[in-house]
């Protein structure tokens, strides 16, 4: 990635000379004038019937759809995870919009009992407003189109603000967005942390982040110091799966393989920590370091990678930076450990998967998010010291436990702290179920699914009185 003061180039992560992409940066000074377009905008929205709003969101979708291959070849090429994963992730933004038109039309006016004779009390949702969406790099249509579909289907409308690192899928949504919408329903604004901060400041009603615990902490104080605005915070996770029994050790593996190495790890809900009980642990830890070792590394755009490259240089540097560590203070690493060479690609940014055993709660590497293709074993004795491991981040986003005892499943639903919880399976989200974390992983309402309401909608309590 270079910028300068207009225009701002994106470099390939699996081959960083070759730049695929070019916007125009947004000046912040412009950001008022773009906002009062959007504040009419909506006005206007939230005319149209929350039915036609719907079937409009269901029309957009289709061309989002369509525009698939589009799509997922820009986020191949900018965030760098194989072309497969790139159309799911397109795939599965549609099926969370059309989860959301849906809940939008269901959502509304409430009777409530009244207090005193001849009045009907109702509560009332109206759209918040003006949304604004600051997101990160590694889901470039998901994260964002969690934001727009909600957005719209609620009667808002929305100001996006994707990552300087991955902005193409934002300019085609926005292409795509115009047969469909009023204009300035959607408006894609290009820039850093700059602009990010200008944008939680600005005269909106709404902002949804998503990304690390760090900016997000500094939205919440920006918005609090200026304009109030209901804030919602998806941020940063350190997942664990508790590996208590199982009759068969295959689907497990796979299942934790696939939640830690997807996008190259690079995912708010990746797997990142195993517990595992003592008894199995070896053959175990034997077993899960075999198929790490086993996957394919390269360039995202070749049908068979498994993984791809790391999207940026310090996000490589970071994670190489803490497996470092992690060995220097004890961990037993029994698969990568370090770059993976990839040979017609030999200046591309691509880490090995990676399995650490032998870490301790004590290690960074236990507590720190990693947000690469690095899983770090810890072991336990009994279930109670399970737990404790798996509750001692201040991270809450989810977790998975792998055990066919009922008494343990129960115990994990109402101890392990997490805003999502999976039992015998990887961390993968459904596209209707409410998604967010507790903790440092979250605040505000939980976006996706019935709780998406209560931010993208405001509430009024009526009494009316008629006779
Ligand atoms: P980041 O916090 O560095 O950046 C996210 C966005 O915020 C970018 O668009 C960036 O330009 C903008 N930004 C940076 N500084 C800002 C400021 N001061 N004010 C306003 N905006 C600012 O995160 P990232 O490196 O892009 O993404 C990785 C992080 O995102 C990880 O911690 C990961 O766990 C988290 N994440 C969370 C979820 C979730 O749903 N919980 C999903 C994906 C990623």
């Amino acid at each position: 990635m270079t910028m300068d003061d207009t225009s701002h180039r994106i470099h390939n992560p699996a081959a960083p000379d070759e730049i695929v992409a070019e916007v125009t940066l947004t000046a912040p000074a412009g950001l008022p004038g773009l906002v009062a377009n959007a504040r009419r905008a909506q006005k206007e929205w939230a005319g149209v019937p929350g039915a036609q709003r719907a079937a409009r969101l269901n029309a957009f979708l289709d061309d989002v759809e369509a525009a698939c291959e589009e799509i997922a070849t820009s986020i191949t090429l900018e965030q760098g995870k194989p072309l497969a994963e790139a159309r799911g992730e397109v795939m599965k933004s549609v099926s969370e919009g059309r989860a959301m038109a849906g809940h939008a039309m269901l959502a509304g006016t409430m009777a409530v009992a009244s207090a005193r004779p001849f009045v009907r009390n109702m509560i009332v949702r109206r759209p918040r407003g003006v949304i604004t969406a600051i997101t990160p790099w590694n889901f470039p249509i998901l994260t964002p189109m969690r934001k727009i579909a909600p957005a719209i289907a609620y009667g808002n409308s929305i100001v996006l603000k994707p990552s300087e690192f991955t902005p193409t899928a934002a300019v085609i949504l926005d292409r795509l967005a115009r047969a469909h919408f009023p204009e300035n329903l959607l408006t894609v604004v290009f820039g850093g942390a700059e602009l990010g901060q200008a944008l939680s400041t600005a005269d909106i009603d709404g902002i949804t982040f998503t990304g690390s615990v760090g900016v997000g902490r500094h939205i919440l104080a920006a918005a609090a110091a200026s304009n109030l605005a209901e804030v919602s915070l998806e941020l940063g996770g350190k997942n664990a799966v508790v590996v208590n029994d199982f009759e068969d050790a295959g689907p497990a593996l796979e299942a934790i393989v696939g939640a830690a190495m997807q996008c190259a790890g690079q995912r708010c809900t990746a797997i990142s920590r195993v517990i595992v009980n003592d008894e199995i642990a070896e053959d175990f830890v034997a077993a899960l370091s075999a198929r790490c070792a086993a996957m394919i590394v390269g360039d995202g755009r070749s049908p068979t990678t498994q993984i791809g490259a790391i999207t940026t240089a310090a996000q490589f540097s970071k994670i190489a930076g803490l497996v470092e560590l992690g060995i220097k203070e004890g961990a037993v690493c029994t698969a990568g450990g370090g770059r993976a060479a990839v040979a017609d690609r030999p200046h591309g940014r691509f880490y090995a998967p990676t399995v650490l055993d032998r870490v301790t709660p004590d290690m960074r590497i236990a507590g720190e998010e990693v947000f690469g293709p690095v899983l770090s074993v810890l072991r336990y004795r009994n279930f109670d010291e399970a737990i404790e491991i798996a509750n001692a981040p201040r991270f809450g986003l989810t977790s998975a436990l792998f055990s066919n005892r009922n008494d343990l499943i129960n115990r994990f639903v109402d101890e392990v702290r997490s805003g999502m919880i999976h039992i015998n399976q990887g961390t993968v989200p459904d596209s209707h179920m409410p998604f967010g974390g507790i903790g440092d992983s979250g605040f505000g309402s939980y976006s996706v699914g019935p709780s998406a309401v209560s931010f993208y909608t405001t509430e009024h309590s009526v009494y009316n009185q008629y006779g």
